[in-house]
């Protein structure tokens, strides 16, 4: 591989290209998304963000994976959109833990004209804690996605989920065409983009290698690439799902890094499920963000304490603030971590 090929933004992959990326040997992809990686990010550095439901369940939508459709009976308690200082007391305990940017998900087909003041003010309020913020509310039309960015959203959450091909198999109340416009709206408005998808649904690899091609061939590369691993909830089309190979997963992620050299990618949901092995496999493809906290939406996601001592064991330390060297919170994360360094269950990667 040539130094040309780590530092190439390109936005022209083929299918041909792609398939030969995911088929080659485990060894030699590893090989190449850690050189990749290496090449735009400092290895060692693991962006956190915490994601917080502000308004959960009852979902017009009919994505046959989500325990918030509205179309099927998951047992999930509704609530209804949150109070502004309840958001904010939240994003401040976030902030306590170490995260650096806040996520605010909302369970809509898109935001109502009543809600949208009430969403501006909590921007407008985490982005005062200090905190980088990013939010999820579904489809946008062009002045909800100003009025967004004038509050100060940095980031817009909007997954593809899966390949053209294969979406329609997913979801029939959205289509993909309205997903690409609400990430042009969201990239024309100035702010960044977090846009992925969901493996598990039984998609094939074609429709893998498909969904990190209509990424990868934006205008630009979404700066933060979500891949998830399917939780299967009961009450879901999905819930019976076939498990993946986790080897597969990982090559995703390798994939992914390999196609979008300066992107986050963010190994997201379905965490729980895998263990420390694999997630350090998966930092080594390329992985270089996480959520944590106490809940990834509706599913529970591994305590913050947990992340904190593989962070450890691995040599890993999370990354700062992305816009400015905020130096005060960087120690705070490093003096917590060393406070875990010193109890007995730490085991120094670097001995
Ligand atoms: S994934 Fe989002 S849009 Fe789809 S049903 Fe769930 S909350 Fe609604």
């Amino acid at each position: 591989m040539s130094a040309s090929t780590f530092n190439t933004m390109r936005h022209d992959w083929s299918l041909a290209q792609v398939r030969a990326l995911f088929t080659q040997p485990f060894n030699d992809l590893l090989f190449q998304a850690q050189t990749v990686h290496r090449a735009h990010f400092n290895a060692n550095r693991v962006q956190v963000s915490t994601l917080l439901s502000i308004k959960t369940g009852a979902c017009p939508e009919d994505c046959k994976y989500c325990p918030q459709s509205g179309h099927y009976n998951t047992g999930l308690a509704k609530e209804k959109l949150m109070q502004v200082q309840a958001v904010l007391d939240e994003a401040a305990r976030a902030k306590a833990i170490g995260a650096t940017r806040f996520c605010m998900g909302a369970a809509w087909k898109h935001p109502s004209a009543k809600d949208m003041p009430y969403v501006l003010k909590m921007v407008e309020g985490v982005k005062a804690l200090g905190l980088e913020t990013c939010m999820t509310l579904g489809k946008l039309d062009q002045a909800q996605t100003a009025a967004l960015a004038d509050a100060g959203l940095d980031y817009y959450n909007h997954n593809l989920d899966t390949s053209p091909e294969f979406y329609t198999s997913i979801i029939t109340t959205r289509t993909y065409s309205e997903r690409l416009q609400t990430l042009s709206y969201v990239r024309d408005a100035g702010m960044k983009i977090c846009s992925g998808g969901i493996l598990g649904m039984g998609e094939s690899l074609d429709d893998r290698a498909n969904l990190l091609i209509q990424l990868a061939n934006l205008p630009e590369h979404p700066e933060s690439v979500p891949i998830n691993m399917l939780v299967k909830v009961a009450g879901t089309p999905m819930e019976n799902a076939e498990d993946i190979d986790p080897f597969d997963f990982i090559r995703m992620l390798a994939v992914a890094r390999i196609m979008m050299p300066q992107s986050h990618v963010r190994l997201s949901a379905g965490r729980e499920a895998m263990n420390e092995q694999m997630q350090a496999l998966a930092f080594f493809a390329g992985a270089n963000s996480i959520f944590y906290g106490d809940k990834l939406l509706t599913t529970a996601n591994p305590q913050a304490d947990k992340d904190m001592l593989l962070f450890s064991r691995l040599g890993i330390l999370p990354e700062a603030h992305e816009d400015h060297a905020d130096e005060v919170h960087q120690a705070a994360i490093e003096h917590a971590l060393m406070d875990q360094k010193s109890s007995e269950q730490f085991y120094n990667a670097a001995v």
